[in-house]
């Protein structure tokens, strides 16, 4: 059994998706990044389901300057269902502001 034979298609493109790691934990992004930027949350060691749209703030990302600041929801640990805003280009961008 070899776990890096396990491949699941991208919904967006028919290149398969990769598991990967940032300092938020794992997600799965496409093999063909950065043409295709699909990017799915890590359920249990597979692509999880795609999120609901974030709510959009219409005003530019600070950081990046070229994401785009959008309300989101903390789904899982101790700050749960709290409100923040992060970059629509997450996880390529990493800004985040609580409100
Ligand atoms: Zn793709
Ligand atoms: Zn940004």
């Amino acid at each position: 059994m070899n776990r890096m034979l396990t491949e699941f298609d991208c919904p967006s493109c028919k290149h398969s998706l990769v598991r990967r790691k940032n300092r938020y934990g794992y997600f799965w992004g496409c093999r063909n990044y950065p043409d295709c930027q699909m990017i799915l949350p890590d359920e249990q060691g597979k692509p999880g389901k795609r999120r609901q749209k974030a709510q959009s703030t219409g005003e530019a990302c600070p950081e990046c300057g070229q994401g785009e600041r959008v309300e989101r929801t903390i789904r899982k640990g101790q700050r749960r269902g709290q409100t923040f805003i992060g970059c629509s280009r997450f996880p390529a961008c990493t800004y985040t502001e609580f409100v």
